[in-house]
């Protein structure tokens, strides 16, 4: 069997194949462990993450807050790894999966595998999403993702126009407004929601995602899905005025950015906080999206093509998600490899 991708997702598949005795490997792009959280900027401390959920009979334990997530989390997964001796294998990049027979060829950086049964946990962060505007390529200065973004003392003194209306925008608003300028624009209206980011919102969220995902809808993004929780330190920067929104620009030239109401504002910097979308595109040649755009999916099996487990995939795509649906994949992956093996 194959597992592609060591992420929350990935290990936790990988940890309960270990458990029925499934003989497997895990194919891993990045040139060591932690998942997307290896690539996360230095100023994400644990802290200021959302929860980082424990990967399955391992505890994290209570790690120092300040440190960066992506310190944090890239020591835990390399522990885990290590304690159960995860089969991954790293750097292989994944290109393309295509069916041959009743088997899946993977095609990769190293070589290609066979296999009957192929568990997905590739993530996001691969696929940042980059929404087009009018006069994107005229613009003189420098835009971003946040995939890119390594600190807010690399843009001081500048304009910073911050586009998007999720955690991350409003994380980089508050780290750059003591250093630089920033005007916020998002599509739709910012939503603060007066509650905690608790499991019973988690769940709620979950659902809504989920009913998207089996229609056969893209997943959408979480904040899409949650609103923005109102914490103290966000209702500070509302009452400061760094965090009030305008709406979306329309156009984007080449010294800043132009409004539907004719307004202009000066830029130096977009930093495109717009979100990524799941990181599929070896897939694409097994042809799983739904004339929605989506990828059917029940549990985590995709429904035009039950040799395929969809980890970390839309309801799934938090750690708590990514950890149960590694359990639920491991358990149909095996389950339909017996039903094969009895056919
Ligand atoms: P990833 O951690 O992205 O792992 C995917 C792995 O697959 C990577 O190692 C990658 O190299 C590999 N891969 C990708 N493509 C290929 C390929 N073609 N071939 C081989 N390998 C491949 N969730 C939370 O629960 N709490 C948070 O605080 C939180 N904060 C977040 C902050 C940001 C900025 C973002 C973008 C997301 C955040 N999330 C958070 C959601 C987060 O993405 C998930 O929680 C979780 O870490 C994703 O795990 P995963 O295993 O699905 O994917």
């Amino acid at each position: 069997m194959v597992v592609v991708g060591a992420g929350q997702a990935g290990l936790s598949a990988s940890y309960h194949l270990l458990r029925k005795g499934v003989d497997h490997v895990v194919l891993d792009a990045n040139d060591g462990p932690g998942g997307a959280w290896r690539h996360r900027w230095a100023s994400l401390t644990l802290g200021a993450a959302h929860r980082v959920h424990d990967l399955p009979g391992f505890p994290l334990g209570s790690p120092d807050p300040s440190l960066p997530a992506s310190q944090v989390v890239a020591d835990y997964y390399g522990r885990f790894e290590q304690e159960y001796g995860v089969p991954v294998e790293r750097p292989v990049r994944v290109s393309a999966v295509t069916s041959s027979g009743d088997l899946l060829e993977v095609a990769t950086s190293e070589g290609t595998w066979r296999t009957a049964v192929l568990l997905n946990a590739t993530g996001t962060w691969d696929k940042p999403h980059w929404p087009y505007y009018p006069g994107r390529e005229t613009f003189l200065g420098e835009q971003l993702h946040t995939h890119d973004f390594v600190s807010a003392s690399a843009l001081a003194g500048k304009h910073v126009v911050v586009v998007g209306g999720g955690t991350s925008a409003v994380q980089f608003l508050l780290q750059l407004a003591p250093v630089a300028t920033t005007t916020w624009v998002t599509r739709r209206p910012v939503e603060f929601v007066s509650r905690p980011f608790d499991p019973e919102w988690g769940r709620e969220v979950e659902k809504r995602v989920e009913a998207r995902v089996r229609a056969g809808l893209p997943a959408g993004s979480v904040i899409s899905n949650t609103g923005l929780p109102l914490t103290p330190e966000y209702q500070r920067g509302i009452d400061a005025g760094i965090l009030l929104a305008r709406p979306m620009f329309t156009s984007i030239e080449p010294d800043g950015v132009r409004f539907a109401d004719g307004s202009f504002v000066p830029a130096d910097v977009i930093l495109w906080a717009t979100g990524f979308r799941a990181s599929l595109d070896h897939l694409a040649p097994l042809h799983l999206r739904e004339p929605g755009g989506g990828i059917r999916v029940e549990g985590t099996t995709v429904v035009r093509d039950p040799r395929i487990q969809l980890v970390g995939y839309g309801p799934s795509a938090s750690t708590l998600g990514a950890t149960r649906a590694g359990r639920a994949a491991a358990l149909a992956a095996t389950r339909y490899l017996s039903s094969e093996a009895a056919a």
